[in-house]
């Protein structure tokens, strides 16, 4: 459930300071100590699970269910109206905290926080081939 080498955990259990801007049963959300922008927060569930995919959906349920709200107060909060809603999987994709949690970073026009998206192109034919080995991958 908790585990007590993790930072979040403890910043849930409050046994590590947190600027909690939301907590029930299931969830809490506070700000992001290194902030991309201001007001940027984290979503945690309580229960200490390192990915999304681990992740059971009842509380993935719980979290989306509030996310509308968390965000519009954030960005009402910080002065925003735009953001990203990040969950980084894994150290290759830079997540850093083995513990899932939604970034919610409020963005604004020519504000750098994210300047490269690398967009790739398929050749003729992997589209689909890659479609089909995914569909495959469902059964
Ligand atoms: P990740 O790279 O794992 O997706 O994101 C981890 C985030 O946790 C980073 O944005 C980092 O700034 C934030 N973080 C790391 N340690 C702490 C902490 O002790 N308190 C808070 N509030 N945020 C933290
Ligand atoms: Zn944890």
């Amino acid at each position: 459930m908790s585990d007590e080498t993790c930072i979040f955990c403890k910043i849930v259990t409050g046994k590590l300071p947190g600027a909690k801007i939301y907590e029930d049963e299931v969830m809490a959300a506070f700000l992001d100590i290194g902030p991309l922008s201001p007001g940027h927060t984290l979503i945690v569930p309580k229960t200490h699970v390192e990915r999304l995919e681990d992740c059971p959906p009842e509380i993935l349920a719980h979290l989306a269910g509030k996310a509308g709200k968390l965000i519009q107060a954030v960005l009402r909060g910080a002065g925003y109206s735009d953001y990203n809603l990040l969950c980084n999987n894994g150290s290759s994709s830079g997540q850093v905290v083995p513990h899932v949690h939604f970034h919610i970073i409020p963005r604004r026009e020519n504000d750098n926080v994210f300047n490269r998206w690398p967009a790739g192109r398929y050749g003729e034919g992997e589209m689909d081939r890659m479609a089909t080995c995914i569909r495959e991958q469902l059964g």
